[in-house]
């Protein structure tokens, strides 16, 4: 690639992480593809703890196990690494749901910018309906098939260590009232 090529890149790639920090993120960084750990341990913790289990169309097992979404990370050159703070809150959900949109959006923004690989991973369970059609059955279609994304864990990324991997902060949590710290991968090729 052209020292140009690269140049363009990096600035596009900030100009993605401004766009995200006026949307709503606390942080957001352009990181390695290759930063990010996949582990079969994580589908363990989905399958196994987790109510959401099976339950939509977004959750395993429906989405990619950890060594295809190895493959498919393999496949990029760039990310960015999106970290948003949330306090307990009223309208918490509605807050999830508008930072998630956007970041949707922003999928679509790079997608025209000609980079046409990009793909965002989300953060949690998809919340774009109140019950998911995975409910009503294996084949009921998803409500919204041009805007639900997975979120990372659902697809074996270990967020934990790829956070701390990047140099952000994340534990776990002891109390539901505690600050969350979410993290949405976006890849960008
Ligand atoms: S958009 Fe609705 S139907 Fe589709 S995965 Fe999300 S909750 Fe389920």
């Amino acid at each position: 690639m052209k020292k140009s090529q690269v140049e363009t890149i990096e600035k596009d790639l900030l100009k993605y992480c401004e766009q995200a920090i006026r949307g709503g993120a606390t942080h957001a960084k352009p990181v390695h593809p290759g930063s990010v750990v996949t582990a079969p341990w994580v589908r363990l913790k989905c399958q196994f703890g987790c109510t959401g289990y099976g339950k939509g169309h977004c959750c395993p097992p429906s989405t990619p196990a950890y060594d295809q979404t190895r493959d498919i990370l393999d496949a990029y050159e760039s990310a960015i690494l999106f970290h948003i703070e949330v306090p307990d809150m009223p309208k918490k959900e509605k807050y999830y749901r508008k930072y998630f949109d956007m970041l949707v959006g922003l999928e679509g923004e790079i997608f025209k910018d000609g980079y046409y690989k990009a793909f965002i991973f989300l953060s949690g369970p998809c919340r774009l309906c109140k019950k998911c059609t995975k409910l009503e059955g294996e084949d009921a279609p998803c409500n919204f098939l041009d805007r639900a994304r997975p979120c990372m864990e659902a697809c074996g990324m270990d967020v934990y260590q790829t956070a701390r991997n990047n140099g952000f902060f994340i534990d776990t949590l002891r109390k539901k009232n505690e600050t969350n710290n979410e993290y949405c991968l976006m890849l960008v090729d």
